[in-house]
């Protein structure tokens, strides 16, 4: 937001600092300066807060501490932390307000690690920090995912815990962002009166940590408890439904929000569309989106997203140019971009693509981020041209980070190219010595290439470094249950059906010229051996047991942990076909619908 838009909101403003100006030399007490200083954070004045500050040194009232806190509030709320930090530190005499703002100041602006510092420092110069401080700071590490520091302060702040739900809720949201989500609900449980913040954070920190089915309990018990839910908590319900395909209790919510008026509210439809497009229902986003006319950029951004993961690229260009044309001030951002190079490369528009990005800077004043550079990467190394995707890698203004490496690794993957994947593997390797990703994708192409031993000694090399490939897990939601399979999977209950279903499929596959694409398995072993692994992966399950436990031609939709690999990717493709089905497969960085023997990734992902 520009300086100019806060103040069409508010002349008032521009008259009271006028007003402040004319009075200079006058021996008066600058009254409304607190009052013209707040108004300038709320609308992140920066230039007339300056003129303020101006004002403030001409009068000699800069070393005052009341206006020097004021100040340090406005720059941090105006978003220029070197201006709060200056005049933090040429205070005389700094209170426990002003160390605050210091705080706030940084954690508002994303620089979490010095708000966390400043508390240090704070401890090491004796000011004691109240309840504010340590909100402020808690924030800090949840943002920061620091969860040692976090439980540091939970041990400081426990004698207050009791009184203030604040602070509590503070502690709280700090597990649940850290990933401790046992931490947060002893604190949830432990807190004597709960207010809907409260139960908004627990639910958040089941939905973000991946216990959807939790998060949704705590929500029928919100309502046992008589505890009216609000906007954020169907938001955190609607991410949970995205993480775990839910489409039947997304569906449930987003009828649930429509009811209570919700919908109006830009977050809430952002969350439904968001939801719907992770669900693999592009058609029902567009609905809702369509709905509603008032569209900020995020909105925009849902919907040119929803299109371009689920492989329809065309269409979220046409959105896209829709967004540019729209009235309004939903001007594209970076984030629009990122969804827009990813469309591009889902349809394989390497020039408008590349037009595309080469406008970012010059059109909307867009400095390319590295995740744009990654996309341009993906897009060339898509369309085969690894050695333009080669060049982008090495042309990035910053150093390129793993996930650049690992986009053109997989560009090298999908090519089977040994020379350039073995460069970005031992890059990789140098970079990240605990990643399993590189050592998968470099075997993979040697695979590929029947270079066995080489697939051998890189088996070798991860086991000496002590390197574990994660295990697949893969998701299904049949009736309103998840039903979550592993590789090689006997838990669930109706395994002999899932089983039989598997066999069945797999001989009409063959009769269809099926071939089993081993290249995938990393182990050297039996052929067997091999052909049984890769025969009971657990997206393979995931989808045979929605084939025995849904009615005929139902989609189905799975979610798997890890990156598809050929071989399930094609046996979804033959049973896809077969069952006459659509199959929506969510991996970690796409989605895949199959349908009738095709997938819309274009095999590549
Ligand atoms: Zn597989
Ligand atoms: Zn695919």
């Amino acid at each position: 937001m520009g300086t100019s838009t806060g103040l069409q909101c508010c002349p008032k403003l521009l008259e009271g600092i006028d007003e402040l100006e004319r009075q200079r030399g006058l021996d008066v007490k600058p009254e409304a300066v607190p009052t013209l200083l707040r108004q300038c954070g709320d609308f992140k004045a920066l230039a007339e807060g300056k003129r303020v500050h101006a004002y403030l040194v001409r009068a000699r009232y800069h070393r005052d501490r009341y206006f020097g806190n004021l100040l340090v509030e406005m720059y941090g709320k105006c978003g220029s932390v070197e201006d709060a930090r200056a005049v933090f530190e040429s205070m005389q005499a700094r209170n426990v307000y002003s160390w605050t703002m210091m705080i706030a100041a940084y954690a508002q602006n994303g620089c979490y690690r010095e708000a966390v510092r400043m508390m240090h420092r704070m401890d090491l110069e004796g000011a004691k920090a109240d309840k504010i401080t340590f909100v402020a700071v808690l924030d800090a590490c949840s943002s920061l995912g620091d969860l040692s520091t976090g439980r540091r302060l939970h041990d400081r702040v426990l004698g207050f815990l009791d009184s203030d739900v604040v602070l509590c809720t503070a502690v709280l949201n700090m597990y649940g962002k850290c990933g401790s989500v046992d931490d947060a609900k002893s604190v949830f449980e432990r807190m004597t009166n709960r207010d809907v913040v409260a139960w908004n954070a627990m639910v958040a920190a089941y939905a973000q940590n991946g216990h959807c089915r939790k998060a949704f309990k705590l929500f029928a018990r919100m309502a046992a408890e008589k505890v009216a839910p609000n906007k954020s908590t169907y938001v955190s319900l609607l991410d949970a439904c995205s993480s775990m395909a839910g489409i039947s209790k997304g569906r449930e919510l987003h009828g649930l929000v429509d009811r209570a008026g919700f919908l109006r509210d830009r977050v809430v439809r952002c969350a439904v569309i968001n939801m719907y497009g992770k669900c693999g229902s592009v058609d029902e986003a567009r609905q809702v989106f369509e709905a509603f006319p008032d569209r900020d950029v995020a909105l925009w951004n849902s919907m040119i997203a929803a299109y371009a993961q689920n492989g329809q690229g065309e269409m979220s260009l046409q959105v896209f140019e829709r967004m540019k044309e729209a009235t309004n001030n939903a001007r594209p951002n970076a984030i629009t971009f990122v969804h827009v190079l990813c469309a591009c490369s889902h349809a394989r528009l390497i020039e408008r693509g590349r037009s595309y990005f080469g406008s970012m800077e010059t059109v909307f004043g867009i400095q390319p981020s590295s995740q744009h550079y990654r996309c341009m990467i993906d897009l060339l190394g898509r369309s085969g041209n690894l050695d333009q995707a080669w060049n982008i890698l090495h042309s990035m203004p910053l150093e390129p980070d793993s996930l650049a490496w690992t986009t053109m690794l997989s560009a090298c993957r999908a090519h089977s190219n040994v020379e350039l994947g073995e460069l970005c593997a031992e890059r990789l390797f140098e970079m990240e010595p605990e990643y399993s990703a590189p050592y998968v994708l470099l075997s993979n192409i040697y695979a590929a290439r029947d270079r066995w031993d080489d697939v051998a000694r890189i088996r070798k090399l991860m086991a000496d470094k002590g390197v574990k490939k994660p295990s697949g897990r893969s998701s299904i939601e049949v009736g309103d249950k998840v039903h979550e399979f592993v590789a090689g999977d006997r838990a669930h209950p109706r395994r002999e059906e899932i089983y039989q279903e598997l066999s069945r499929l797999g001989s009409q596959m063959k009769a269809l010229g099926y071939i089993q694409d081993r290249s995938s398995a990393l182990r050297d072993g039996e052929e067997e051996e091999k052909e049984q692994m890769l025969w009971y992966h657990s997206e393979k399950l995931a989808i045979a047991f929605g084939s025995v436990a849904t009615p005929a031609r139902k989609s189905l939709y799975v979610i798997k942990n890890l990156r598809v690999c050929t071989d399930c990717h094609t046996a979804s493709k033959f049973i896809s076909r077969i069952t006459g089905r659509e199959i929506v497969l969510r991996d970690p960085y796409r989605f895949h619908h199959f349908r009738d023997g095709w997938c819309s990734c274009g095999d590549y992902w």
